[in-house]
C-alpha cells in the first residue's frame, strides 16, 4: 500500500522545469512566481494511459528531485509493466511528463532497470522489427532502430549510471527514450502498418473522446 502523494510544481518561466515533491498539501495556484501546482494521485491510482492521450506528445521535463519518492514511483511503474506484460514504460505512460523509464527484457526481476533523465550515445548498426506499445493496444508498427548502444542516465537516487547494450534491450531503450520526447510508433508507419493498424487506432481515438463526450453530456 502506498499513501503517498505526490506533487509537480512546475516552475514556470524561469526554469521550465517540472519537480517531483512529495510535499504538500499544494499551497498557491495559479501563481506564475511560485510555479504552478497539480496535485496528482496516489502511486496506487497511476495507470496506464493510452493513444490520443496528449500528455503522450509532450516532451517531457528533465527530472531534478531525486530519492525515495522517485524510487517508489519508478516501482510502481515496473508493476504496471509487468501487469501489462510490457518490456518498457515511460513516465508520461503514467501521465507524467518527465524524463524516467523503466524496463525489463527478461521478466526477472534482477534484470529491473530504471533509467532517469536518459541519454543514448554512441548507436550503431540496424535492425527492423515489429514493436508494440503498452500505450498502443492491438497495434504493432515494424520499426527500423539501431542495435547497438551505450546508455547513460541517472538512477533514482540521483547517481550516474552508464550501460551498453545491445539487440533487443536497445530497442526497447529506443522505444523508451521517443516517449520522452512525444514520440509514438505510430509516427513511423508504413503504408501497410497504416491499413494493418487503421481499426485498432480508429477505436483507441473513440474510447478516448467517448468518456469525454458522457462527461459534457453528462
Ligand atoms: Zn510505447
Amino acid at each position: 500500500m502506498n499513501s503517498l502523494s505526490f506533487t509537480f510544481r512546475r516552475h514556470a518561466i524561469l526554469s521550465g522545469r517540472w519537480r517531483l515533491s512529495s510535499f504538500g498539501p499544494v499551497q498557491s495556484r495559479g501563481d506564475a512566481s511560485k510555479g504552478t501546482c497539480v496535485k496528482l494521485p496516489s502511486l496506487d491510482s497511476l495507470k496506464i494511459v493510452y493513444y490520443p492521450d496528449p500528455v503522450l506528445r509532450e516532451r517531457c521535463a528533465p527530472v531534478d528531485n531525486f530519492g525515495p519518492d522517485l524510487t517508489a514511483l519508478a516501482d510502481r511503474m515496473l508493476n504496471l509493466m509487468r501487469d501489462g506484460n510490457g518490456v518498457g514504460l515511460a513516465a508520461p505512460q503514467v501521465g507524467l511528463p518527465l524524463r524516467l523509464f523503466v524496463c525489463n527484457i527478461t521478466g526477472e526481476p534482477e534484470d529491473d532497470m530504471v533509467f532517469v533523465n536518459p541519454q543514448l550515445t554512441d548507436l550503431s548498426g540496424a535492425d527492423q522489427r515489429e514493436e508494440g506499445c503498452l500505450s498502443l493496444p492491438g497495434v504493432s508498427v515494424v520499426m527500423r532502430r539501431s542495435l547497438n548502444a551505450t546508455m547513460n542516465a541517472d538512477d533514482t537516487e540521483g547517481h550516474p549510471v552508464e550501460k551498453d547494450g545491445s539487440g533487443l534491450l536497445v530497442r526497447v531503450w529506443q522505444h523508451e527514450s521517443d516517449h520522452l520526447d512525444g514520440r509514438m510508433i505510430i509516427d513511423n508507419m508504413s503504408a501497410s502498418d497504416e491499413i494493418a493498424n487503421r481499426r485498432a487506432i480508429k477505436q483507441l481515438e473513440t474510447d478516448f473522446i467517448g468518456p469525454l463526450r458522457g462527461k459534457k453530456s453528462g
